[in-house]
């Protein structure tokens, strides 16, 4: 029985984002295909959208304009901070998020964006903001979530059961 990805179906799919310029950014081949829950904001809207009704053996490419993707640039740009603010242990990788609390006591997604010396620059806007991005995809496969899926809003894996934090 063919299943097409509609709200609560677990998809699995592979991609190769390339931006503008036809550069590679990411991909999932050669490696474990994908896996997220259809309609939980698991992936970009963009993406999300262009999937929705597709099933195993489809193939396409989906274009995602940066409000669709991870949104515009914002803001002033990166901005230093000083490695003592952090944690003794913490070593900074650059494109890896980290959660912060603003003056207000709202937490905010800063984006590591480069490590200079002492300095590490932190940036609002997610590394892949104001670019468009072009995925290059193949449903492999669509099936049913588990309840413990839907009740955490995000698929375990390719079948259902991978561990996760
Ligand atoms: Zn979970």
């Amino acid at each position: 029985m063919s299943d097409t990805l509609t709200h609560g179906k677990v998809g699995i799919f592979h991609y190769t984002l390339t931006n503008d310029e036809g550069a590679t950014l990411d991909s999932s081949r050669g490696g474990q295909p994908m896996a997220y829950l259809h309609g939980f904001q698991n992936i970009v809207p963009g993406l999300e959208s262009e999937l929705e009704g597709k099933g195993a053996g489809d193939t396409f490419i989906a274009h995602v304009a940066p409000k669709d993707g991870y949104g515009e640039k914002e803001g002033p740009g990166p901005q230093a901070v000083h490695r003592s603010n952090f944690p003794k242990d913490f070593e900074p990788q650059i494109g890896r998020p980290i959660r912060a609390e603003g003056g207000d006591g709202q937490v905010v997604t800063l984006w590591i964006t480069g490590v200079k010396g002492a300095q590490v620059y932190l940036d609002v806007n997610h590394p892949l903001a104001g670019q468009n991005l072009h995925f290059d995809i193949e449903v492999v496969g669509v099936r049913d979530a588990t309840d413990n899926e839907k009740q955490h809003g995000h698929a375990h894996g390719i079948d259902g059961h991978a561990h996760h934090h």
